[in-house]
């Protein structure tokens, strides 16, 4: 079972009595966390010198259920003991700065209670050795019981999934990218390298032998399925048989391969009469990452954001930026796709309607989901490559129920202000070299993926409330500087 490791630090000084103390306080402490956070959190040694720190490490490093490790020092811990093991270790690494007790115990507090109870110095210790060593972490401060705590290590749990995740995540593409766009490149070296992405392409033909080979039962019975999940808005149902077809054939072909994510171009679908419209849609909301046009980085990202949701399948989407309304007091901007948008970020019961696509090879109407994207705050994620590295981009955004019904419009719709203004925001989104493909979500925040990009070794650029160009600018030039460097 996927867990965090929990590793407490002291050091063989304080006698027998007091590391047991310390022992029991680490398992109560993981067995109550455990209670709250979204995977198990182990208690797994507290750690007396560097040959134990060592093998802990070690076998967190090769034990493939161990997503990350959370550090500790109850007591004073020298560090110098903590530096081979850390500079050996793979997985995330978070460090807790808590102590066992909440307040300082006026009446009993003596020296023993100090030597047991020494985090505040243990933990700055622990800090040090993490700085000197230039490691990526993730450093949490306060009481082990508060809200705040519990919610950021629940976060950094999730980033453990999705870094776990990433780094064995297959991507199937389906023919190359659109013709001549830039942003939806990459090196795919650059990727799995850094990512773990394995990005490869199958024939648009073996997926149309795949769709044949499909009975119309298993058609009927995802069929079934739509129906009982949507609302059904077409006289058109060949239409839709026809997406349960193809969804099913482009997710034997990924699960026969171990893919977690693909993408299609509209510029080839030989053999297909559809572009999969509700088939990607469907297939998004079981987990599954989509990239239109064959953007697999969008594709790829829109998988690992949805590992880190909630449930391991947050409200999460592809997305693109489509237009804008630019009028005083009221500017949003309007996200959309040609048909794919992942109903987890539905405010309602999405409709399936057909509706003629001119754009690609569509020999027939392609049936679609159609729904409002909900209200919220939410991030818009970017990914893109500069040459050298990956930049990942996140914009904090609000989204609103449409301010219009646009009773024309035959696609699902997002609707949202972003931080810090439409048109600062968009000025650094641009000067950011930012993609019109994004993945936008609403549980995955911009502090999940800033640890994310750190674990993962790749430039993170955010575009806040208080960002703003000019500062961008100079920030992206010290970034371009120190990326050369590494
Ligand atoms: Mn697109």
């Amino acid at each position: 079972m996927k867990q965090v490791w929990f590793v407490v630090g002291s050091q063989d000084l304080y006698g027998e009595e007091v590391l047991k103390t310390v022992a029991e306080r680490g398992k109560e402490m993981a067995e109550w966390l455990t209670a709250k956070l979204p995977y198990p959190f182990v208690y797994k040694v507290t750690a007396m010198s560097s040959s134990q720190i060592t093998d802990v490490i070690k076998e967190a490093n090769y034990n493939d259920d161990c997503l990350g490790v959370v550090t500790w020092c109850h007591t004073f811990s020298p560090s110098k003991m903590w530096l081979t093991g850390l500079d050996l270790l793979q997985k995330p690494w978070c460090h807790l700065a808590t102590q066992y007790n909440l307040e300082i115990p006026n009446d009993e507090i003596d020296m023993d209670f100090m030597n047991l109870n020494q985090a505040a110095h243990g933990d700055r210790e622990h800090g040090f050795i993490g700085a000197r060593l230039r490691k990526a972490r993730k450093v949490i401060a306060g009481y082990w019981k508060d809200e705040r705590v519990i919610q950021k290590l629940a976060e950094f749990e999730r980033v453990c999934a999705g870094v776990d995740f990433s780094k064995h995540l297959k991507v199937m593409r389906f023919n190359d990218n659109m013709r001549d766009v830039a942003v939806t490149e990459g090196d795919k070296v650059e990727a799995q390298k850094k990512l773990g992405w394995e990005v490869n392409s199958w024939a648009v033909g073996d997926l149309v032998k795949e769709m044949n080979a499909v009975t119309d039962a298993e058609v009927e019975e995802l069929y079934q399925e739509y129906c009982s999940l949507y609302d059904v808005n077409t006289d058109n149902t060949d239409a839709i048989r026809y997406q349960a077809r193809e969804e099913i054939a482009i997710r034997r072909m990924m699960d026969r391969n171990g893919c977690k994510a693909f993408s299609n171009t509209f510029q080839d679908l030989y053999g297909m009469e559809q572009l999969p419209g509700i088939a990607s849609q469907h297939l998004m909301s079981l987990g599954y990452g989509f990239g239109a046009e064959g953007d697999w980085k969008v594709s790829a990202m829109t998988a690992v954001i949805k590992k880190m949701g909630e449930n391991e399948n947050g409200a999460s989407s592809f997305m693109e930026d489509y237009t804008y309304h630019l009028v005083e007091n009221a500017k949003y901007s309007l996200g959309a796709h040609m048909l794919e948008v992942c109903p987890s970020i539905a405010s309602g019961k999405p409709r399936i309607e057909t509706h003629h696509l001119g754009i690609g090879m569509n020999e027939k109407d392609p049936a679609r989901l159609v729904f409002e994207g909900k209200a919220g705050k939410a991030i818009v994620v970017s990914l893109v490559d500069m040459g050298g590295r990956m930049r990942m981009i996140v914009q904090d955004i609000h989204c609103v129920k449409p301010i219009m019904e646009m009773p024309k419009l035959p696609v699902a719709r997002v609707m949202w202000q972003a931080e810090p203004s439409l048109e600062e925001g968009l000025e650094c989104w641009i000067t950011a070299g930012g993609a019109h493909h994004t993945v936008l979500s609403y549980d995955v925040t911009a502090e999940m993926m800033r640890d994310f990009a750190k674990f993962m070794d790749i430039e993170f650029v955010h575009i806040d409330k208080n960002t703003t160009a000019e500062n961008l600018e100079d920030r992206l030039l010290v970034n371009d500087l120190i990326w050369k460097l590494r």
